[in-house]
């Protein structure tokens, strides 16, 4: 993992108990980058004495999972920053337990930067915007379905190395991007939206399972993959999905083709990431991954 060899090793000493030597009471926590964007996302690991059960992060009083990494008695998590967090310096804090009630803390700072996300004004025919009782009960049993999904956790890390484009069109509508519709504030724009031809294959971005296959009212056709640690990408308005919920699949796998369904304009994927609820931007994502190597 490259970007690490830039990093400080912060050791915050824990003290309980007796004393042994430094090494084996202390938590080494790195994390990268340092300051992150409103919609950015953090990757946190963590070393150990040996004895350590449980590792979890707390940020802004919310705790966010931390994985067993598999090697060198490491954990590890990502953290997503959701894109309406307030600008910020804040405490990022790392626990860890081991078997025997010792608790090792490790409280580091982490920044959140200021993003100005674009406004769009738009003015539509009122039948476009305004839903019926029905249609309306339908979208927030739909919004609650994907609430309750991304709350999620998956103790297992399936994805691995770089995060991929699912197609290779660049984005056309930001992520961020605030609509005011008919004079009304309406949901921003949660993913990206990238350029790509109607039948255009959608391939994973990586690894994970197939957590949901459907088609939604706002969202079309829609592929959503759980990735582990509390990571999902989804994939919307395709013209055919090509997964069942359940399936296994790997990074570029295909997953269905590019399409218009749901409210869109016209053909191009809507690319989305969340991670433990936070909705961050899927560019960021590969750009913190592009160096990961397993
Ligand atoms: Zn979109």
């Amino acid at each position: 993992m490259k970007s690490f060899q830039f990093l400080t090793l912060i050791a915050i000493l824990f003290v309980s108990a007796e004393r042994t030597s430094c090494a084996e009471n202390t938590l080494l926590v790195e994390y990268f980058p340092k300051v992150v964007k409103q919609g950015g996302v953090c990757f946190v690991r963590a070393s150990g004495p040996a004895s350590i059960k449980t590792v979890y992060g707390e940020f802004r009083g919310e705790k966010f999972p931390m994985a067993f990494a598999g090697h060198k008695r490491t954990n590890e998590g990502l953290l997503g920053i959701d894109m309406n967090t307030r600008p910020a310096t804040y405490e990022l804090k790392v626990i860890a337990k081991d078997g025997k009630r010792r608790v090792y803390t490790s409280a580091l700072l982490l920044k959140v930067e200021k993003v100005e996300f674009k406004t769009q004004t738009l003015s539509l025919p009122s039948s476009m915007v305004d839903l019926d009782p029905q249609t309306l009960e339908r979208v927030e049993r739909e919004e609650k379905r994907l609430k309750d999904l991304f709350q999620g956790y998956r103790d297992e890390k399936l994805w691995s190395g770089a995060f991929v484009r699912p197609v290779p069109g660049e984005s056309t509508t930001a992520f961020g991007l605030r609509r005011i519709i008919n004079g009304q504030a309406r949901n921003p724009h949660t993913g990206v939206d990238l350029r790509a031809d109607e039948g255009a294959p959608v391939l994973a971005s990586n690894s994970g399972v197939v957590a949901l296959v459907d088609q939604l009212f706002f969202s079309g056709k829609s592929v959503i993959l759980d990735h582990g640690w509390g990571t999902y990408s989804m994939y919307f308005h395709l013209s055919q999905t090509l997964v069942s919920e359940g399936d296994r699949v790997r990074t570029g796998a295909m997953l269905g083709r590019v399409g218009s369904t749901g409210r869109s304009k016209g053909p191009h994927l809507h690319w989305g990431i969340r991670i433990n609820g936070a909705r961050v931007d899927p560019l960021s994502l590969l750009r913190l991954t592009e160096n990961l190597r397993e």
